[in-house]
């Protein structure tokens, strides 16, 4: 695969936490030689802002007002997006279990999610890029060229996320908890609920490897990179 290709496409990747679809995107963009940029980041970041404002995560007028006045950037680096609040850098603070929560809150809101979408649009429309979410697919790039909806078993994708935070003990309870509660809300909110787009990709990483899966994702960037 080169990465001089004249066309410049928008790759969407969805699905839920832990399914594999940071590492999917990251590898595909540097193979491509195109930008990842991490959607759930963006949430995270506006998470955080209502944390250290003090600003209650069902209030949407609030969150919309505080959004309004917040800069967040995203720089992709080798390892992940940095994460940029008001010009600074927060890429550790806004993975951390607090804003996970809340960033799983402010994200059900219709006025956020339009806030976000326009912005990801901006960040995405030159093309280029792999952007991955929940709805990226469905609303952010709903014309997008490639679209990929990355699933996996719940129990493995459990696992996946507590061997990445070393979690043990006690905590694992709590952290499969937090996973279960955060899909939960994720699929049954009432705006942009995590669902495949009708066109997507579908594939499950239960059973397949991280290089399967890139192999399968690579296909059909090919076949769309085909004049
Ligand atoms: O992808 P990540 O786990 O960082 O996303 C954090 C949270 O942000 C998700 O649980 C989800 O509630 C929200 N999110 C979203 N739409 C996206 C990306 C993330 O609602 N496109």
């Amino acid at each position: 695969m080169t990465s001089t290709s004249a066309r410049k496409l928008i790759i969407a990747i969805d699905g839920p936490a832990g399914a594999g679809k940071s590492t999917i995107a990251s590898r595909l963009a540097r193979k491509l030689g195109y930008v990842n940029l991490e959607s759930g980041a963006m949430y995270r970041a506006l998470a955080l802002k209502a944390i250290e404002w003090d600003v209650s995560f069902d209030d949407e007028p609030a969150l919309i007002n505080l959004a309004h006045n917040t800069r967040i950037q995203l720089e992709p680096t080798m390892g992940g997006n940095r994460v940029l609040l008001d010009g600074r850098d927060v890429s550790q603070r806004v993975r951390e279990p607090d804003v996970t929560e809340a960033a799983s809150r402010v994200s059900v809101h219709p006025a956020v999610r339009q806030w976000m979408v326009a912005r990801q649009q901006e960040m995405g429309c030159g093309g280029g890029v792999v952007m991955e979410g929940r709805d990226i697919g469905t609303k952010v790039f709903p014309a997008a060229d490639v679209k990929v909806f990355l699933d996996a078993d719940p129990v493995v994708r459990e696992q996946r996320r507590l061997l990445q935070q070393n979690v043990r003990g006690a905590a694992v309870h709590a952290v499969a908890a937090e996973l279960r509660e955060r899909d939960r809300r994720d699929r049954t909110r009432a705006t942009s609920p995590l669902v495949p787009a009708s066109d997507a990709l579908l594939l499950d990483s239960t059973t397949l490897s991280e290089d399967e899966v890139l192999q399968r994702v690579e296909e059909l960037v090919q076949s769309k990179l085909k004049p």
